[in-house]
C-alpha cells in the first residue's frame, strides 16, 4: 500500500457547469460541482469519498474518468497525465481505469448475454484470440462468484447482487489498476452489500487494485477504505487514514456526519453534533468557509476567509480555521 508514485493523482480538479440563463446564454450561472479537489491513491489502496447528496463526490469520479470533461485540474494515472489526452489516447488509458456504477442494470446492455458483456471489452481492444477471451471470461465469472452456466443468461435474469458481480467482472476484464466505484453497493440490500464489499476487498488483494470508492454510507466506507476524504459543497474538508477520521475527526462537518451514524459498540461515544439547515446551493456557495451557515462553532472569520486544507505530518488534512492541523 501507498507505493510511490501514486497510482492515481488528482490535483486541483474543478468541474463547473453553466446553468440557467435566457437567449444567447445571458444570465447563465456557474454550478460549482467540484471546486479544487486534490488527492492521491497508492497501489492496493482504497480512498473512500463521502459526503451528502449533491456535494460533488460522484462528479469527481466522472471527471477523473473524463466521462465529464473537467473545467480545469490535473489527473495522473500511473505517473502519466491523462487530462488533455485526445480520445484515442484516452481510450487506451481507460484499460487501466475502470468504473463500477451504482445501478448495474442500467449500465449493462440488456440485449447481450452475461458472457458477451464481460467479453465485449476484450473484443473492443482486440485482446487475445476468441478462445483466450472465453477462457478469461470463465475465470472472471468464477472469481466474482457467478456460475459458468450463467454466462448464457441476460442481465434481467440476475438478482441485484449478481448483476453487480457481473459489473465487477466486466470492470476487471481489461486488467485495470484503478477502479472507481460510484455508489457501487447503495442500491443493494444490506446483506448483499456486505458480500459485494468483501468480494471487492478480496479482488483488491488478489489483483493489487486501487479503489476510489464514492459513497454516502459511512458504515460501508469505514469497512472498505484505508483512507477517507469528506466532501462538502465541491471541496474536500477533511482527509485522513480511516481510524483517524472515524475515531478522532477534526472538522465539524465530519463530526456531524459521524454523529448521524449509529454507534455499534455500547460503550462507544460520539459527539452529538447535529446538522441544522439545508445544504446551500453549489450555484451560489456561501463566502468564506462554505460550511459556516451550518457550523455550530463558526466565528466571524469563517464568514469572510476560506480555510485551506492543511495536512499534518501524518497526512491528516482539515480545512477549518479553528481545527487546523499543526504540521
Ligand atoms: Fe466551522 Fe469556521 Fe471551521 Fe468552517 S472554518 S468548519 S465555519 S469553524
Amino acid at each position: 500500500m501507498n507505493a510511490e508514485p501514486p497510482v492515481l493523482q488528482v490535483r486541483d480538479l474543478v468541474k463547473h457547469y453553466s446553468v440557467g440563463g435566457g437567449f444567447f446564454g445571458r444570465g447563465r450561472k456557474q454550478l460549482r460541482a467540484v471546486d479544487g479537489v486534490s488527492f492521491s491513491i497508492g497501489q492496493g489502496e482504497t480512498l473512500g469519498l463521502v459526503g451528502e447528496s449533491g456535494c460533488g463526490k460522484s462528479t469527481v469520479g466522472k471527471a477523473v474518468l473524463r466521462l465529464v470533461e473537467p473545467t480545469s485540474g490535473h489527473v495522473s494515472l500511473e505517473g502519466e497525465e491523462i487530462t488533455g489526452l485526445g480520445s484515442a489516447a484516452l481510450l487506451e488509458r481507460r484499460k487501466r481505469m475502470q468504473v463500477i456504477f451504482q445501478d448495474p442494470y442500467s449500465s449493462l446492455n440488456p440485449r447481450m448475454t452475461a458472457g458477451e458483456i464481460v467479453q465485449e471489452p476484450l473484443i473492443n481492444f482486440g485482446i487475445g484470440s476468441r478462445a483466450e477471451q472465453r477462457d478469461r471470461v470463465a475465470m472472471l465469472f468464477a472469481r466474482v462468484g457467478l456460475r459458468p452456466d450463467q454466462r448464457a443468461n441476460y442481465p434481467h435474469e440476475f438478482s441485484g447482487g449478481q448483476r453487480q458481480r457481473l459489473g465487477i467482472a466486466r470492470a476487471l476484464a481489461l486488467g485495470p489498476s484503478v477502479i472507481i466505484g460510484d455508489e457501487p453497493v447503495s442500491a443493494l440490500d444490506v446483506s448483499v452489500q456486505a458480500q459485494v464489499i468483501n468480494l471487492m476487498m478480496d479482488l483488491q488483494q488478489e489483483f493489487g487494485l486501487s479503489y476510489l470508492f464514492v459513497a454516502h454510507d459511512l458504515g460501508v466506507v469505514e469497512h472498505i477504505s484505508h483512507r477517507v476524504a469528506v466532501m462538502y459543497l465541491g471541496k474536500i474538508v477533511e482527509i485522513a487514514a480511516r481510524a483517524a477520521l472515524f475515531e478522532t475527526p477534526r472538522h465539524p462537518y465530519t463530526e456531524a456526519l459521524l454523529a448521524a451514524v449509529p454507534v455499534s459498540h455500547p460503550r462507544a461515544r460520539r459527539a452529538r453534533t447535529v446538522l441544522t439547515g439545508d445544504v446551500p446551493s453549489p450555484i451560489n456557495p456561501p463566502p468564506g468557509c462554505r460550511f459556516h451557515t451550518r457550523c455550530p462553532i463558526a466565528v466571524a472569520r469563517c464568514r469572510q476567509e476560506e480555510p485551506a486544507l492543511v495536512l499534518d505530518a501524518s497526512g491528516h488534512g482539515v480545512a477549518c480555521h479553528l481545527r487546523a492541523a499543526t504540521a
